[in-house]
């Protein structure tokens, strides 16, 4: 087996480590706002009913959210 290369193995690490605290840091500023329920086309997936959920258009799809991605979308939940 070949040997491993402290100071590579070091580099590398501390490149992944860069790479990740950058998407990381990204994802917690997104999720601060963005209510994870909502998909790209700005519909509802929750399975639970909230305040800015609107009717689907069409209505086969799932329903629309209204959330502008500023409030605290937790407090809109109906449980
Ligand atoms: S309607 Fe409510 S639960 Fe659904 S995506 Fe919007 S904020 Fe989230």
């Amino acid at each position: 087996m070949e040997k491993i290369d402290p100071n590579e193995f070091r580099k590398r690490r501390d490149e992944l480590y860069r790479i990740l605290e950058g998407i990381a840091r990204h994802a917690d500023q997104q999720s601060q706002g963005r209510c994870p329920y909502k998909n790209r086309y700005n519909q509802c997936t929750a399975s639970f009913g909230c305040r800015n959920q609107r009717k689907p258009t069409p209505p086969e799809s799932k329903p629309r959210c209204v959330g502008d991605d500023k409030l605290n979308y937790r407090g809109a939940w109906v449980v």
